[in-house]
């Protein structure tokens, strides 16, 4: 139970780690992104230069892309200002709603997307309420609010629970 709807399907350290090559060999049409913590920081209004130039490389492979974050319209609005790419603010992850209208803008299958996020509790939980696939990253630097050190703790316990060490 917990392992069906927690565990992701594979852990990296980062998103530099994840290429073209592997999401193709692994029929990955589409990924879903989180914003904060996975590809830039929280204070990060704007993708890097490197992260920029990772999303372009994934689409010159046919990979579609998306941007599902819980923070404010704001915040994601910003980040994807100048992309043509399909985006969902205060999205309530893990509820699925808004992996479901991702899948269906970008029109492919669940089973063919791929969440990559930092969190097992929203990116992992949400994708997997779907049968979509989801990558965890380690998050580039982590919140220090009591939330999310509770958060992080709980994360630690499923890892543990599985013998994953991340
Ligand atoms: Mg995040």
């Amino acid at each position: 139970m917990l392992k069906k709807y927690l565990l992701p399907d594979c852990l990296f350290e980062d998103i530099y780690a994840i290429t073209p090559q592997f999401l193709l060999g692994l029929g990955v049409r589409a990924v879903i992104l989180d914003i904060d913590n996975t590809l830039v920081t929280y204070d990060d209004p704007e993708p890097t230069p490197e992260v920029a130039a990772w999303l372009d490389a994934l689409r010159e492979a046919g990979i579609k892309t998306a941007f599902i974050s819980n923070n404010t319209a704001e915040r994601v609005e910003r980040f994807c200002r100048g992309m043509e790419d399909f985006w969902s603010a205060e999205s309530g992850k893990p509820m699925a709603r808004a992996f479901r209208r991702a899948a269906d803008a970008l029109g492919v299958e669940a089973r063919d997307c791929m969440v990559i996020g930092d969190q097992l509790f929203t990116d992992v939980l949400g994708a997997k309420r779907l049968g979509m696939r989801a990558a965890v990253v380690r998050p580039i630097k982590d919140e220090l609010t009591p939330l999310f050190m509770l958060k992080r703790a709980g994360e630690k316990i499923i890892y543990a629970l599985y013998g994953i060490k991340f």
